[in-house]
């Protein structure tokens, strides 16, 4: 019918492009971007975003800012103990932040020690006030919250807060807090649902122990804390507890941090228990039992030992559980849309494109099947899937404010930090200058002193993974060019 005789033989809604060459010019000439928007015009949106996480804003912004259609809708299901939160995700609202900023205030109590051997005199009775800090920490949260609204606003993303599922594979239904229904269709979806803690499914654990998502607003100090796991928030929550003061025992059914180089995971165990963790080794709870109500009240441990069978009995005011976190892709009506699930962990597999077994739905972040579950991995995959999908074309990055997270509770010098770099554009933007105004600059210098000495080019360092939440993976993100005059100021994380 056309005449082509090769292929591949492009057809956009009935209409014929030709072959790989004429796609190409196609796209590169917009007449392709014109018809994929045509074939969009019969739904509500170009791109409909489930989850309002760091993976699930990137992406929302990007796309909006390159010219779609965009929804992202954020709902937190409360915690059995009735927590939730604001616009965000984890890292922001029960993640990387708050436990940065934990941990913080006990590296405090460390400083306080060494100053007295450096001559500060103060005081011998020195104490913590948890309600102080966790005011602090969830003032500055709230502050992230509206942050992330107005700049969805600024982008022209429209922001619901309501639970979403799927309904038929371009149609969602959006419930807000009040069971309110309303019907949204999209050309394209991107899933970024991301994970909640897992329980123990042993007697007494939802009715009477907390997670991750309670620990960073529990309104009480948690007071003697068991802490059941060996995963990374197991350990850094044990360890910022242990540093306010607290009496703090880790349960570990077999190794510490499954996963990770066990020669550095076992001296980061023997480490915290110098420093006055106590660890209760081959243990696993197997029943948690309320002896006195109270803020905090006091709870019977009963555990066995995966050795012997030997049954152990211990009295704690909190018992914190860290073993682990699902996918929330279970109820989102992933069986409506035709996605594929491993059936196994709830993770959702993709392709190089981030793309699932449906060719109109994506998926981003810490839901993805075999991926890191990290910040700064959700945000590059929703920016470059955005890119990809929309533009193709990258942006050139120069400097930047930005306002280093130790200073945010005190409320020192907002967005006076700042960091420069100087790329050679006829030598593939290869970085021959680094400046940086900032805490531990040395620190900072000295690595990216190594990489540029290796050569480091500015894509490269858009490619790498930043360590989140530092200071120096404002180098990984940088997107404002000097010359461009663009506001270099950052108003989240
Ligand atoms: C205690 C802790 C500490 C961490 N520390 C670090 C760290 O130091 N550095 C680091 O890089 N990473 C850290 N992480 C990991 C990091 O938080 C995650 O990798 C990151 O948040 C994943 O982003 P995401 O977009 O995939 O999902 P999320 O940020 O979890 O966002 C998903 C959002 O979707 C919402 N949602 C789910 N289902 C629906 C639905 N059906 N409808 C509407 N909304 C829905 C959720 O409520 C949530 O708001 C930490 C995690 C935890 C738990």
């Amino acid at each position: 019918m056309t005449g082509q005789k090769t292929v591949p033989s492009v057809f956009i809604n009935k209409t014929h492009i030709g072959g790989c060459d004429k796609t190409v010019q196609a796209h590169k000439d917009g007449h392709l971007q014109q018809l994929l928007a045509a074939e969009s015009e019969s739904y509500d949106y170009d791109l409909i975003v489930i989850g309002g996480g760091s993976g699930g804003l990137a992406c929302s912004k990007e796309s909006a800012s390159l010219g779609k259609k965009v929804m992202v809708l954020d709902y937190v299901v409360p915690t059995p103990k009735g927590t939730s939160w604001g616009l965000g995700g984890t890292c922001v609202n029960v993640g990387c932040i708050p436990k940065k900023l934990m941990h913080q205030t006990a590296l405090l109590r460390t400083a306080l020690q060494d100053a007295r051997s450096l001559g500060w005199e103060f005081s011998e009775q020195v104490s913590h006030n948890w309600e102080t800090m966790k005011t602090a920490v969830n003032n500055y949260i709230g502050s992230l919250n509206w942050g992330y609204r107005v700049s969805l606003r600024n982008k022209n993303v429209n922001y619901v807060n309501a639970y979403a599922e799927f309904v038929e594979p371009h149609k969602i239904k959006a419930t807000n807090k009040r069971g309110k229904e309303t019907f949204y269709t999209a050309a394209r979806f991107v899933l970024a649902t991301g994970e909640r803690p897992r329980y123990l499914g042993i007697p007494g654990d939802k009715e009477y122990c907390i997670t991750s998502d309670d620990l960073f607003s529990l309104p009480y100090c948690p007071g003697k804390t068991l802490v059941v796991g060996a995963s990374y928030v197991s350990l850094e929550c044990g360890g910022f507890l242990a540093g306010l003061g607290l009496d703090v025992t880790i349960m570990v059914r077999s190794i510490l941090l499954r996963g990770f180089d066990q020669e550095m995971a076992d001296r980061a165990g023997d480490y915290m228990e110098t420093h006055g963790v106590k660890f209760l080794r081959k243990f696993v709870p197997v029943k948690v039992e309320e002896l006195e109500p109270g803020t905090p009240g006091r709870l019977k441990v009963t555990a066995k030992s995966t050795e012997t069978g030997e049954i152990i009995e211990g009295e704690y005011n909190t018992v914190l559980i860290a073993v682990g976190r699902d996918a929330c892709t279970e109820k989102i009506g992933l069986d409506k849309a035709g996605v594929k699930v491993n059936p196994k962990n709830g993770k959702i597999p993709v392709n190089d494109e981030e793309q699932t077994n449906v060719p109109h739905i994506y998926a981003i972040g810490d839901i993805l099947e075999g991926k890191w579950e990290l910040t700064p991995v959700a945000i590059q995959a929703g920016r470059l899937l955005a890119r990809r999908l929309y533009s193709g074309s990258a942006t050139k990055v120069y400097h930047s404010l930005f306002w280093p997270l130790e200073f945010t509770v005190p409320n020192r010098d907002n967005n006076r930090s700042y960091a420069k770099i100087i790329c050679h554009k006829l030598d593939n933007e290869r970085v021959i200058g680094f400046h940086y105004l900032g805490p531990n600059a040395g620190e900072v210098t000295q690595g990216f002193g190594a990489a540029m000495k290796c050569g480091i080019t500015k894509e490269q360092l858009d490619t790498t993974i930043g360590i989140h939440p530092t200071c120096a993976e404002i180098f990984t993100t940088m997107e404002v060019t000097k010359s461009s005059g663009g506001d270099i100021t950052q108003a989240g994380c």
